[in-house]
């Protein structure tokens, strides 16, 4: 709890804009494959957290939804893959042959999203 505090301050603190995806995590808590993990990231709570500080702040926050193919898609080409299993943490493209780490990839694509929907000027920080 104490780290997740530490962290949505620094992330608020650091950057005018923070985008997230907005992981179903009842639905993967319910995988126990990935309930460990996803219960472990608090990732629920850390967007909560975010919601408000970034209102306090005058920050935004993007959320962009789960079904967006984060992780499946190449950051720098677009090209995206039809499946990509969770246990694969990196990837080479098979279009553009760039090799990626799989976490870093997606948030290259969740920012870039999220600073899409903020130039269309649709305001999604409270949805
Ligand atoms: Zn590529």
């Amino acid at each position: 709890m104490d780290n997740l505090q530490k962290l949505s301050r620094r992330l608020i603190n650091e950057n005018q804009v923070v985008c997230v995806e907005t992981l179903k995590v009842k639905n993967m808590i319910r995988n126990p494959r990935l309930a460990k993990h996803i219960a472990d990231a608090s990732w629920g709570e850390l967007v909560r957290q975010l919601e408000y500080k970034t209102e306090w702040a005058g920050r935004q926050l993007v959320k962009i939804a789960p079904f967006f193919p984060s992780s499946k898609r190449c950051s720098d080409c677009g090209y995206t893959l039809e499946s990509l299993p969770l246990e694969i943490r990196s990837r080479e493209c098979p279009e553009c042959k760039i090799r990626q780490d799989r976490d870093i990839n997606a948030a290259r694509n969740v920012k870039a999203a999220g600073l899409a929907v903020l130039a269309l000027g649709e305001n999604v920080s409270h949805g």
